[in-house]
């Protein structure tokens, strides 16, 4: 049977490393959620449109069309049929994607067109609601979690893998820990673990240790 799997929990927890690795196995879909705020951001700030602008965003996000496609090495994401994937990551769309995503009308958007990708099965879905709201009845539900630290050394040696001159390791940790209390404490479906999620801490685990036991809970 193919199922419905839903990871949550804080930025840079490896959330999306995991959750592509645990498709590739089952020879699952995986849906980057977090991605489709951010490109709803993205489009925001090419239009100039303030984050907070409750009902200009919530246009955006009715109006453009996202999609994925599974590329060499990450999934490409694509804003109405142009790549964005590497212009969701810059530091202006981290910064503004938190009150976009606080926006109630856009996540109904967003929750209607994750519900729609993730109805026949068969799918890894990450993020920070799935297992809560946007699929409560997802037969699996991983809740990942790390130190604060741990992610953004991990977010700190991906940026100089990919050459990318970023922040440097304390600024990295102050933003990942600001995004996650702007995520935990907003009204709308805020970051929490659903009662019946399984709690992984991954700060000393290794990619592969991870994604065994994912793939373990999904076996039984
Ligand atoms: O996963 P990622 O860090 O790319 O997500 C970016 C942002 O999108 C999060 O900080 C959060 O504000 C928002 N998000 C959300 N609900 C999701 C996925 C992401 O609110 N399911």
């Amino acid at each position: 049977k193919r199922l419905q799997v839903a990871i949550d929990g804080p930025a840079s927890a490896g959330k999306s490393t995991v959750a592509k690795l645990v498709a590739k196995k089952f020879n699952y879909v995986y849906c980057d959620t977090g991605a489709m705020y951010r490109a709803v951001t993205l489009e925001a700030l090419n239009k100039d449109i303030d984050p907070r602008d409750d009902e200009r965003v919530a246009e955006i996000a009715r109006q453009i069309k996202i999609d994925f496609e599974p590329g060499k090495t990450e999934q490409r994401v694509f804003l109405d049929g142009k790549e964005v994937t590497h212009d969701i990551r810059l530091p202006k769309v981290a910064a503004n994607v938190s009150a976009v995503a606080a926006i109630p009308a856009v996540r109904e958007e967003m929750t209607k067109q994750q519900r729609k990708i993730a109805e026949n099965g068969g799918i890894v879905m990450d993020g920070r609601d799935i297992g809560t709201t946007v699929l409560p009845q997802a037969p699996v539900k991983v809740f990942m979690v790390a130190s604060a630290y741990e992610r953004a050394r991990r977010r700190y040696a991906e940026n100089q893998a990919k050459g990318i001159n970023t922040a440097s390791l304390e600024e990295l940790q102050k933003a990942i820990e600001l995004r996650d209390k702007k995520d935990s404490t907003r009204k709308v479906s805020p970051l929490t673990q659903a009662p019946d999620a399984i709690k992984l801490d991954t700060t000393n685990m290794t990619i592969d240790e991870v994604v065994n036991e994912i793939s373990k809970i999904i076996k039984k």
